[in-house]
């Protein structure tokens, strides 16, 4: 796992929590005959949360896909669920399954960044990172970006007007 050089001992734990989870989800799909899917694991790290990790998949109903929402917006709303009213998150992780001749990190799509910004504030740290299905099993965050929200949503605090 090749990772940021500002990667904090935070952002370990919670891909480590990743690496520990999304296989096994993986392995019943693929029992299945299913492909991949994009995880998300939320985490609030601060004074707000427990620091607890929660994961979300993508909700994609058959034949209402206008119902579907993605995993990041899954894992939000899991945190906030299970946490105090009021807790923020300050970590997402995103790993996307990618073919094995492109291991670029995925990030959230708009939506979801802009999901992420409104209950987690622009330091919300966002670890984007992918996984390769192998014969054997898959090849876990080949590679790993860390952006903090606001650099992914930069005008979102800023009045256009002012
Ligand atoms: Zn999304």
């Amino acid at each position: 796992m090749d990772l940021p050089a500002d990667t904090t001992e935070t952002d370990r734990e919670l891909l480590s929590t990743a690496r520990d989870r999304i296989p096994s989800r993986c392995r019943e799909r693929r029992a299945a005959d299913r492909g991949d899917e994009l995880f998300a694991l939320v985490r609030a790290d601060d004074e707000t949360g427990s620091g607890d990790a929660y994961l979300g998949v993508p909700f994609e109903p058959p034949d209402a896909p206008s119902a579907g929402f993605c995993a990041e917006r899954h894992a939000l709303n899991r945190l906030q669920l299970a946490e105090p009213p009021g807790t923020r998150p300050t970590h997402v992780v995103v790993a996307g399954p990618v073919p094995d001749d492109d291991r670029r990190p995925t990030f959230p799509c708009g939506t979801c960044r802009d999901a992420i910004a409104a209950v987690g504030g622009p330091d919300v740290t966002v670890l984007a990172t992918c996984f390769v299905r192998q014969p054997d099993g898959w090849a876990l965050f080949p590679t790993v970006e860390r952006r903090r929200v606001e650099e992914l949503v930069p005008d979102r605090w800023t009045d256009p007007w002012g």
